[in-house]
């Protein structure tokens, strides 16, 4: 085995991943990522509909779902408090933790206090948003991914980009080259001669992973849902990865965010319907867990909750963006995505890529960054991502509501050509005297353009706006003055 100066493969990084518009056209010159992408958002896309159309009352559902979130969101702060309570009662240690660098202390502080230098990841969004596995790296932890896809970035020494298939851009010969080069310098090689062939692959995966699972004397998980009544923490996943997380290690140590909360077990029953038929087309999820505290002999013996804010009280402060908390990342909205599908998740330049990332990634950082202002354009408003989500959450409104934002932020200090235009035609505007002199002008000019389309002249500061408009020369005679010579006798 290789040494190497880290524990772990070194990552990607979004750092100096430019503006959407411009990273997006760099993706956009993938013709290999735009083929995979097609095909695998072509593929969900058609299971999700088979699986939606099959639930009579999926429309009730969704309508459900939304007002069950809706009203934790307004009551978020009572059911956080009653959700503490009860995990506290069942013996589950919970945490709170302002943003990413009180969460990262938090897992890094137990791993410590336990003695552990190595912990085993199931794949979770929250810890790729607060960069987890880069901090314990950083404290001489080493963080491993376990779910496939997840394996496949982190050897990759990529970024994911796409919320459930982070790996969606590869495909699988490039996935055989990641495997043969770089699982040996992090524990047990691939085989010789290995294919490209699936079975093989997967195999070669599991076979890494498994000494990593019998040797983990702790895990790191997000969370799905917890349910505040009975103060359960609960965890879903397809590949049987994350059980072997969840039994195996004495200790788990799961981040959740703060929105995640559910009043009561009968609430989780929706989006347990929802969330596998949304997300990967299936009718239920293959591994669901479920944790209240611990029990003597099952599972982990230390489990602890650290419940995580990291911009999601900001969110929740503005009544027409946080319908994005509502977001179970089912990764529906990425997959019917025009844009995500062309361009991929790494244009987003965060975690969270399409829809789902125009809407939330701006909200959570604050629209201070260049690459958050351009997130809400990085849509053609279509409303497919409307349409298919389960929590029904409004994306064009929000998109259109922070599109206005990220303008007004950009321009409190810079005004915009179009801001001029418009302060002027405020001054012709607000009174008669003024409209009269602009229409003396306009009248000449009228006369000077006769019977032409503007949009051919060389018009300065005008001329980019009118080349792709249809706008005649301007008249030669106000309304008033037509007014009087064709309609004056007949009063
Ligand atoms: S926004 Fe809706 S469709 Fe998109 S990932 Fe979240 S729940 Fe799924």
């Amino acid at each position: 085995m290789t040494t190497t100066a880290r524990r772990t493969p070194e990552p990607g990084t979004w750092l100096g991943i430019p503006a959407f518009p411009e990273a997006a056209k760099a993706e956009l010159a993938n013709d290999q990522q735009r083929g995979n992408l097609r095909h695998a958002t072509t593929t969900i896309r058609a299971k999700r509909v088979t699986r939606a159309s099959e639930v009579d009352d999926w429309e009730d559902l969704r309508t459900a779902a939304a007002q069950i979130k809706d009203r934790v969101a307004r009551h978020l702060d009572d059911y956080l408090i009653q959700a503490e309570k009860a995990m506290t009662e069942a013996g589950i240690t919970v945490h709170w933790a302002r943003d990413a660098a009180d969460a990262n202390a938090i897992v890094a502080d137990i791993a410590k206090a336990k003695g552990v230098d190595e912990v085993v990841k199931i794949k979770s969004m929250v810890t790729q948003e607060i960069d987890l596995n880069e901090h314990l790296e950083a404290e001489g932890i080493a963080a491993w991914e376990t779910d496939l896809a997840e394996l496949i970035v982190q050897l990759g020494h990529d970024l994911p980009s796409h919320i459930l298939v982070p790996a969606i851009h590869r495909n699988r010969t490039e996935v055989r080259e990641i495997f043969a080069r770089e699982m040996g310098l992090y524990g047990r090689p691939a085989p010789e001669n290995i294919t490209d062939e699936p079975a093989e692959l997967a195999e070669a995966a599991r076979l890494h992973l498994r000494e990593k699972f019998l040797r983990a004397k702790m895990a790191v998980s997000g969370g799905n849902f917890i349910v505040a009544d009975t103060g359960t923490l609960v965890i879903v996943e397809s590949e049987g990865n994350g059980r072997m997380c969840l039994t195996l290690p004495e200790t788990l140590v799961s981040v959740v965010g703060i929105e995640k909360v559910l009043p009561s077990l009968q609430d989780l029953e929706v989006f347990l319907k929802l969330l596998p038929r949304s997300s990967t087309g299936e009718r239920m999820n293959p591994y669901t867990s479920f944790w209240t505290g611990v029990t003597p002999g099952d599972g982990p013996q230390d489990l602890h909750v650290i419940l995580l804010d990291n911009g999601r009280t900001n969110v929740l402060a503005d009544p027409e963006g946080r319908a994005a908390l509502r977001c179970i990342r089912c990764s529906a909205c990425l997959n019917i995505c025009p844009v995500y599908e062309r361009v991929g998740g790494h244009a987003y330049g965060s975690p969270y890529p399409g829809p789902i990332g125009a809407i939330l990634g701006p909200q959570l950082r604050g629209l201070e960054g260049e690459n958050e202002r351009a997130l809400p354009f990085a849509s053609t408003l279509c409303g497919a991502c409307n349409d298919v989500c389960p929590v029904k959450i409004p994306f064009t409104d929000i998109l259109v509501h922070l599109r206005h934002k990220a303008v007004e932020h950009k321009t409190a200090h810079h005004p915009t050509g179009e801001q001029a235009l418009m302060k002027g035609a405020a001054w012709v505007m607000a009174d008669g005297s003024h409209l009269a002199t602009v229409q003396t002008g306009s009248r000449l000019a009228g006369r000077i353009f006769k019977n032409r389309w503007l949009g051919k002249m060389p018009i300065p500061l005008a001329g980019r706006w009118l080349r792709a408009r249809d706008v005649e020369a301007p008249p030669t005679q106000t309304f008033r003055q037509w007014w009087k010579k064709n309609q004056g006798d007949h009063r």
